[in-house]
Order: C-alpha cells, then structure tokens, then sequence
C-alpha cells in the first residue's frame, strides 16, 4: 500500500512538473511571438511641415509605437524624400510601401470613382460626410471603389469646409468670370473652365509671386489655418467663402497584404490610431483655422470677406450638376455615390438646417 501511494505521488510530481515546463514553453513562445517586430513605412503627398497635414501621420507612428510597445514602428517619408507626391496609391499598391497619407480626388484620372471619397462641390459638410461614410454606406462604398485596387482606404482627417479663395478684383456677375484666371485644381477647376474661367495649375512654391504679378487673378488653397503662411491676404483683398470643398477628407491607404500580415491586435492597434489621428486632424484644422483668422483679420481690416452672388452661384451648380450627369455615365460606380451621397445630403441637410444652421442664424 505504502509503496503504491509512493508511486502515485512521483507521478504526480512528474506531471506537476511536466506541465510547469510546458507552460514554461508557452509562456517563451508567446513572448517571442509577441516581441516580433513589424516595421512599415509610409509615404505622405505632404512634405514635412505641412502642419496640419503633415502632422496626422506623424501622430499615428507615435501613438502606434506607444500602443504597440514597439512591435510596429511606422517610417514616415514625405514628399521631399519619395519625390512622388502624386504616386501614393501607386506606391502603396505596388508595396513599396505599406502606408500612404493622402486624399483621395488625387486619384481621379487614374478612377474617377475615388473622387467623391474626399468631397465635391455641393456636397457635405464634415459632420454630414462622417455621418454618411460611417452610417450612410459611404465606408462599403468606399470599400468596393478601393478593392480593386488592392488597398484598403480609412478616412485620414478632414480639413472642414474651405475657403473660395483670394481674388485681385470682386466677382459681381458671371460675366466677370470670363477669362479669370485661376488656380484651383480638381471638379471645382472643371466647373469653372464651363463658365470660362481660365484655370491655370501652378506648383504651391510659386502661387504667392503668381498672384501677387497678376500672372493669375484668383486662386483657392485651403482655409485660413493654412493660408496665413502663403501670405497671400497680402496681395489679394477678396477672401471668397466656399463652395467647391466643403469637407474635404484626406485618406490613410493601407497595402493590404502588409495588414494581413499583421497580428490582429496590431491590425486593431492601427485602426484606432487612424481614428484617433484623423479625428484629430478635423479638430486641429478647425482651431488653426479659428486662429489664424483672427489673426489675419486684425493685421489686415482691408480683407474683405465675400460670397458670390446668386446669379454666379446658380450658373456654377447648374455647371456642377450637368458635369455630374456627363462623368456618370463613364463610370456606374461614381454614379452609385453620387446618388448614395446626393440621398444621404437631402435627409441630413434638413437636420443640419433644423440644428446648427438655425442655431447660428439667430446667435451670431
Ligand atoms: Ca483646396
């Protein structure tokens, strides 16, 4: 009897033992596992100070460093480094390299589908915009216009709704547009050429000397925020509200095998950083933006801020819409958001009249 309770109790101090060591080996294996390292690189259409896009990818390799106690460090290389500022999705395509910061209407020669993904003349506000990309199907859109390339798209920050532009003269009719000559890019720049607008693409270093020898009369650039530093309040008086980007959303492209391959916590690790870092972006563009005009309003009385007059603005959407029917027809996915987003606007703008616009009427 002794020597049977003697027997049961060595074995069952070798399997005690037995699976201490195991769970030993467990344990080993998962901190191996766990100390692989994933080192990405991004590339940005941004050059390096470009505050504040620049700083949203910049953001996102910290925090995901910090997130992910060191196991995917993320390189930035702005446009001074990869000299492709336009070659983004390419890059991130072809996997040289496994992220890109960007906005996706740059991609609108190469798929016209991409274009609404930022914004469109007319269209959304940036609450309205996130409500639609996030609740209104605009993120399986986005998805179905990104997997045939082989990338996945997040929303990368929203610079809110953008400035018309400088003008040297004031716009007082359609008229007064014939032959204007101006800088501003994309379907906003096609919808003027229809009213006969001479629209000139100029490299940013050189659109201060531009405007300021008349070599162009007016140009769009982003919002205050970001304008202050152009300098251009300095030479052009009229300081033009909106209406061709009103909530223009950057992009986040992510290489899909490279996601693949990451673990998935480090997948969930990155999603969150994108969120956090576009949404930061909005907010951050909105106080340069509050700042840098009253600045700018203060040191320059002589800047008058303008909307167009009716008659111009009527001609442009009508410009605007008839553009829209013709690109419809050359790609049915473009016309699929289209009319996703057209809905979507109809049934939010009510909300945003009922809510903020009659909130600001009555208290400004
Ligand atoms: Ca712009």
């Amino acid at each position: 009897m002794k020597k049977y309770t003697m027997l049961l109790s060595s074995l069952v101090f070798i399997s005690a033992l037995f699976t201490a060591c195991s769970d030993k080996k467990q344990e080993v294996k998962i901190e191996k596992e766990s100390k692989k390292i994933y080192k990405w690189k991004l590339a940005t259409t941004w050059g390096p100070t470009l505050s504040p896009l620049s700083d949203t990818p910049q953001e996102l390799a910290q925090i995901v460093k910090e997130m992910s106690n060191g196991e995917l460090i993320i390189r930035i290389d702005a446009s001074n480094k990869h000299k492709s500022p336009f070659g983004i999705l390419d890059m991130v395509k072809g996997g040289q390299y496994d992220m890109g910061h960007s906005a996706s209407y740059y991609w609108k020669g190469k798929d016209l589908s991409t274009l609404p993904i930022s914004t469109m003349p007319f269209g959304m506000t940036t609450p309205e915009f996130f409500a639609w990309y996030s609740y209104g199907g605009g993120k399986e859109l986005t998805n179905k216009v990104y997997e045939k390339h082989n990338v996945l798209s997040f929303p990368g920050g929203n610079t809110g709704n953008q400035m018309g532009g400088w003008f040297r003269k004031e716009i007082k009719s359609v008229d007064d547009l014939k032959g204007l000559k101006m800088r501003i890019p994309g379907f906003a720049g096609e919808v003027m050429a229809s009213l006969g607008v001479s629209v000139t693409n100029i490299a940013p270093g050189e659109l201060y000397t531009a405007l300021e020898r008349g070599t162009i009369d007016a140009l769009e650039w982003v919002g205050p925020g970001m304008d202050i530093k152009m300098g251009f309040h300095k030479v052009a008086p009229y300081y033009y509200t909106g209406w061709h980007e009103p909530g223009t959303d950057l992009q986040y492209l992510v290489n899909k095998k490279a996601f693949n391959n990451l673990p998935v916590h480090l997948q969930h690790i990155l999603k969150s950083a994108i969120k956090l870092t576009a949404y930061d972006t909005y907010v951050k563009s909105y106080s340069m933006n509050a700042q840098a005009w009253s600045k700018m309003a203060k040191e320059y009385p002589n800047i008058q801020v303008k909307t167009l007059p009716q008659e111009v603005m009527n001609a442009m959407k009508q410009a605007n819409k008839k553009l829209l029917i013709e690109k419809s027809k050359t790609n049915p996915l473009f016309e699929e958001i289209i009319k996703s987003q057209n809905s979507f606007q109809k049934k939010a703008r009510q909300w945003t009249k009922m809510s903020d616009y009659l909130y600001l009427k009555d208290n400004l």
